[in-house]
């Protein structure tokens, strides 16, 4: 089955059949490829290529480069049902899932072609007679980006789209839970840059590998920006490595995201949002609900109606119609366990959460959602767990819930659900909620490419995809131009 994927993908037979790394489904745990590992020698040879391809690229018109953008997009729209299959094998999301996946790599690329016509400067009024300023963006050079298993293919998308139109190099370290998707995605992009025709090779490359592979990126002087999405330990390794030789980072890592739940919010909208938002993606999306924080009014009747939800969930097979596929792995199951140990010390009532179809897959880990209800923000909910528990927690006034809000070590999605718009507002300002997002009436997942995605905190502060992201894959230059025949210094100096 991945077989006759990837094959009707693009991708060379040898490249899934004959390294030493094995790759392992979630769905039923089975071996389904093994790949070849990458050195560090093999990334530092890449980076050199990637280098070269740099030089001819960033000459090509910034529109042109567009055009590649635009002819990766119509490849994606033609192969989204594989690709978005392959997703489903290999990191076990369901289906729409799967696709939806693919559908934001086909908008980013929609994206990148309007704005492939807008990388624009200012112009600045100078001080002195006789002369202008202006600000040029320019691209950097080559961009590294390490991705993690969740978003296997868009997550690099987004970086890619962009950075080759601010008229970048890219080589990308994808996790290396989910290798073939990266294969793919680069196979495909190989076939639009054959479509273009005006392409440099090595333009894209992949580096299958583990840590060590990611840390020959982040180590090279030559790689100009590294944008690492994945969990925040990652990122307090590779952040302060890439400052130490002043190269560029993007920093996309763990969440902790919250929902307000206000004594006047619509209920039944809440119910839906808090569903898809925990329960999505089995609890594996950076942006997935961890906290509820609702009013001592409603906590109660939120908490009947979410038990009576997730008793209805469906969980399974990812690609077979059902709602909640499997955990990555052992070790994801393992620290959801360790996480509900924990919670029940700290005093939670833990609903679900257990092990569900070890018998018809014994090797591959699903589990039905668990709902804890917490006496507080004890230590347990103040870490991020990647599985779908959700913490419920009480508050009495408006100030409290924005403080537990905040009081986390991470910043990505926050939301509310009033129709108080004095709690609306009061949320979206400076002395609401601190995180990158900040939703109302709507839950923390499923960001649209159109917006800055990206949090603060130990989230890592980075920002990828919409609005003016593009801005961190370029580089900015002040000019002066003096059309004046004579030489007045700023500032009024004479130094004559
Ligand atoms: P992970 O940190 O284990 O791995 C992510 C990537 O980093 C992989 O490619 C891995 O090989 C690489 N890596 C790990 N350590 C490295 C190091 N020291 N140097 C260089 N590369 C290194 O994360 P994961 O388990 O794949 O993904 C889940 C985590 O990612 C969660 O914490 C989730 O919240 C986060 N995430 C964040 C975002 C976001 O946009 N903020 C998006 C998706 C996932």
């Amino acid at each position: 089955m991945v077989d006759n994927l990837l094959a009707s993908l693009g991708v060379e037979r040898s490249a899934y059949t004959m390294g030493s790394h094995p790759v392992h489904t979630p769905i039923d745990g089975s071996r389904i490829a093994s790949v070849r590992l990458d050195t560090p020698a093999d990334v530092a040879a890449k980076i050199a290529q990637a280098r070269q391809a740099f030089d001819a690229w960033r000459a090509v018109p910034a529109p042109r480069r567009g055009e590649l953008l635009r002819v990766f997009g119509e490849v994606l729209r033609r192969n989204k049902q594989a690709l978005g299959e392959l997703v489903s094998w290999e990191a076990g999301k369901i289906t729409q899932e799967g696709l939806g996946e693919v559908q934001e790599m086909i908008d980013i690329c929609d994206f990148a072609v309007g704005l492939s016509r807008q990388l624009y400067g200012l112009t600045i009024a100078s001080e002195r007679p006789g002369h202008h300023m202006r600000e040029t963006w320019h691209p950097l050079g080559v961009v590294g980006v390490i991705s993690a298993f969740n978003f296997p293919v868009a997550v690099w998308a987004w970086n890619t789209t962009l950075a080759l139109v601010a008229g970048n190099a890219v080589i990308w370290k994808p996790s290396e839970k989910t290798p073939l998707a990266a294969l793919a995605s680069q196979a495909l992009l190989q076939q639009a840059m054959r479509e273009h025709g005006d392409v440099p090779q090595w333009l894209s490359q992949v580096c299958v590998g583990d840590r060590a592979a990611g840390l020959a990126l982040v180590d090279d002087p030559r790689v100009a920006l590294v944008s690492a999405t994945g969990s925040t330990r990652m990122g307090r390794e590779v952040g302060p490595r890439v400052a130490a030789r002043f190269g560029r980072s993007i920093l996309e890592l763990g969440g902790n995201n919250a929902m307000i739940l206000a004594p006047s919010a619509d209920l039944d909208l809440a119910v839906r949002a808090i569903l898809f938002a925990a329960v999505g993606t089995a609890g594996q999306r950076c942006t997935t609900l961890r906290r509820l924080i609702a009013h001592e009014s409603v906590r109660d009747e939120i908490v009947a109606r979410l038990k009576s939800a997730y008793a209805k969930v469906r969980i399974g097979h990812p690609l077979q119609g059902n709602l909640v596929g499997p955990l990555i792995d052992k070790a994801a199951y393992e620290a959801m366990q360790n996480a509900l140990s924990q919670a029940r010390q700290e005093g939670g009532k833990v609903h679900g959460g257990e092990r569900r179809l070890s018998d018809e897959y014994p090797d591959a880990y699903y589990v039905s959602p668990a709902l804890v209800e917490m006496p507080g923000q004890t230590d347990v909910v103040r870490h991020e767990t990647f599985a779908p528990i959700l913490y419920v927690m009480p508050y009495s006034d408006f100030a409290e819930a924005i403080r537990l809000n905040n009081e986390v070590p991470q910043g990505l999605s926050s939301c509310v659900f009033t129709t108080d718009l004095r709690e609306a507002e009061l949320f979206q300002s400076a002395l609401g909620s601190d995180c990158g997002i900040a939703n109302v009436n709507i839950g923390t997942s499923g960001a649209e490419i159109g917006g800055a995605f990206g949090g603060e905190k130990e989230t890592g502060g980075g920002r990828e995809s919409g609005s003016d992201a593009w801005k961190a894959y370029m580089r900015r230059q002040t000019n002066t131009v003096n059309y004046s025949r004579e030489l007045p210094l700023a500032q009024g100096i004479s130094f004559d």
